[in-house]
Order: C-alpha cells, then structure tokens, then sequence
C-alpha cells in the first residue's frame, strides 16, 4: 500500500492555496533587488508602530503559553463591539475562524455554499473536512447573486458563506439586499458573513450584520487584524457570534492557537488610531488614482470597498509585470482568466506599477505597428 492510497480521499483531492509571490523569491529568481509586491492586500504603510513597540514588550514572556482566552484583547474588542465577551472567537488568522466552522459544522456529505469568485479558502476548508462546496457564480457586474445563492440551500446544506466586500473583486452589497438575502434563509443553516476589509468600506449603507446575532443566533462575522490593522505576520483575526456558536466553535478551537506576540500586537493596533487614519486616506486615494489611471489606459476595474482593485488589464500582463520587478495577483484558475488584483500601495509603487503597465502597452502596440 502507497502513502497516497493512506491519505483521506478529500486530502489527496485538495488543491493548495496559492498566495501571492514573495518579494524575496522574485528577487532571487531574478537576481533583482528593488521589487514591489501589490499582491496579497497587505497595509502599504506597514504595521502600526504601537504594535510593533507591544511586541518587543512581550517578547521577553515567550517563555510562557499565551492567555488561552485571550482575555486582554477579549475584553477590548466585546467594549468596542458592543458584543458580549462570550461572542468573540480567535483564531491565527481569520482563515483559522474559517477552519474552525468548517470543522464545527461540516462532515462528509454536507454542503456548503459561497459566491464564486470568491476567496481560495472557502473550498479549501469545506474539502479540508470532506464537505461539498456549493459554488454559485457572480452576476455578471461581479456582485453577489443573493437570489441564486438562497435558491443553492438544500437540506443538506450546513453553512452559506458571504463575503462583504467580495475578495477578489471589491465590491459589496448593501444593507437591503442583505436583508432580503437573510429573510429568504432558513434559521438552521449557519451564515458566516466574511468581512476581512469591513474597514475599509466607503458605502454608507453597509450592512450591520452583527445586529443579526440578536434574532438570528447560527451567525457569525468574520473580522481580521490582517487587512487594515498591518499585522499578517503575526497571524490573528477573529469571529463575532451568538454565545452558543461560540461555545461549540470554542471546542474545535486548539487553546493556544493565538500566540503572545499575536494577541499583545492586535490590542496595540486596536488603539492606533491615527495609523489606521492614515492607511485609510492613503487607501482611498490610491484607489482612486490607479481606477482612474487604469481608466486613462482603457482598463475596465471595478468599484472597491476593499484595499485593491479588480482590473481587466489581460492574462499576460501578470508574467510580464514580474519581469519589471512588480508583483500582483493573477486571477486565473478564478474564472476572471483577463483580470488581475492589484493592492493598493504607497503612492509611489502605485506610480510605479502605472508606469509599467503604460510601457508595456507600447511596447505591444509597437509590436503591432511593425507586424
Ligand atoms: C485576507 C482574507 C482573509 C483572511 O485573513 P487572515 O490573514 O487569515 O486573517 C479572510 N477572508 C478574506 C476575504 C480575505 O481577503
């Protein structure tokens, strides 16, 4: 018997995510130095220096196991909130929240129905546990199709996943479509609604899903320190929910999944109020500078509640970027083959990733002209 025929059949079928290329590697492969990378919507300004200042505080106690229940941060963010301390769930990254659903509610034979495109996670932790991922296509201006997505629930279906804005188009909906999305759902599927860029939302009427708790209990927001907060690297996010889901997905949960470091930075950022002001103005002007530079250049993009944007620029301008030292997403295997998505940097990498994709196109103009 081979190793293969030990593994669990939805193991052996699952396809690895692919994250954004490292700068380090391009670098390397190369022999460049001065790459950027708009790729994996990571803040441009870096991490709140009151989180890092947190960090070089603990690190002297990583002898120790961290709070299991993360009772600082626990306390902070249910003050924040306006939720109960009972409702918070953490996880190493929100992908972590996400997993622990998947574990909680989903077996072999189970569905579970989200957007797509929409992010890789989603079928990676609904296959993770045997389930069966119940995609249901984007309209095509790239919104949510909520009526087709209310139609997908059968009874079989365990969890519906929604991602408010959608990743990796940048585009939401709002309060009304949210709620006759929800009134036409039956109360005993669990409805994860993810918000990893709820920060960064400029719509004013941006659904509240967290009143939702109060008469519909199997739900449950997903938040992440990752997005606006600048701390990917220490790998924190968490989930919002009734105290019951709470209790169950508590569980599944590992009791030191949330490391030292990880929880003494999120209460730092958490209180970093002029870093988060300042990566929002940056974000908001740069968003709008590459849409309308793109524009400039006969690129359609998409409206972005979100820190990128959603550009069909074609399939080849992701390879021959890399070339030019410039990193971004590729989004095919998404079924958007002639799009990519570009996060939006500092000014100047914005400008620098405009002018690139300005030389490329005359270049291939050029070429055309001599064919
Ligand atoms: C980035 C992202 C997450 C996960 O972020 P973590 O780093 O795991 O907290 C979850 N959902 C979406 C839509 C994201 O874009």
């Amino acid at each position: 018997m081979s190793v293969r025929d030990l593994v669990k059949p939805h193991i052996r079928d699952l396809a690895p995510y692919k994250p954004g290329k490292p700068m380090e590697e391009l670098e390397r492969e190369l022999g460049i130095s001065n790459s950027i990378k708009l790729a994996s919507n990571e803040n441009p300004l870096g991490p709140s220096p009151k989180a890092v200042a947190a960090i070089r505080e603990a690190a002297d106690q990583i002898h120790r196991y961290p709070d299991g229940a993360s009772f600082k941060l626990r306390s902070k963010l249910a003050a924040r909130l306006g939720v109960g301390e009972d409702q918070l769930v953490f996880g190493t990254g929100c992908d972590e929240v996400l997993e622990l659903i998947a574990k909680t509610f989903v077996g072999p034979g189970d569905e579970v129905v989200f957007p797509w495109p929409s992010f890789a996670m989603y079928p990676i932790v609904v296959t993770g546990m045997g389930g069966t991922s119940v995609r249901v296509p984007l309209k095509a201006d790239l919104d949510h199709d909520l009526d087709a997505m209310a139609e997908a629930v059968t009874d079989r279906t365990r969890v519906v996943m929604v991602c408010n804005p959608n990743n990796p188009t940048g585009v939401s909906f709002g309060a009304e479509a949210f709620a006759r999305f929800v009134s036409r759902l039956p109360d005993d599927v669990v409805l994860a609604i993810d918000e990893a860029y709820f920060e960064f939302v400029r719509r004013t009427d941006f659904p509240d899903a967290t009143k939702l708790l109060a008469t519909r209990p199997a739900t449950i927001v997903l938040r992440t320190f990752s997005k606006i907060y600048g701390i990917a690297g220490v790998r924190i996010g968490y989930g919002i929910t009734s105290p019951e889901v709470a209790s169950y997905l508590e569980r599944a949960r590992h009791p030191f999944n949330v490391n030292l470091l990880a929880e003494a930075a999120a209460v730092a950022a958490l209180d970093d109020e002029e870093h988060l002001r300042r990566t929002l103005e940056l974000n908001t002007t740069g968003g709008d500078y590459l849409r309308e530079e793109l524009g400039k250049l006969g690129i359609e993009t998409w409206p972005t509640d979100s820190n990128f944007v959603l550009a069909r620029a074609g399939a080849d301008v992701y390879e021959a970027l890399l070339h030019q030292g410039v990193i971004i997403r590729p989004m095919s295997g998404f079924g958007l083959d002639d799009c990519v998505r570009i996060s939006i940097g500092l000014p100047e990498e914005n400008e620098r990733l405009i002018k690139a994709i300005t030389e490329l196109r005359a270049a291939t103009d050029a070429e055309g002209d001599a064919a």
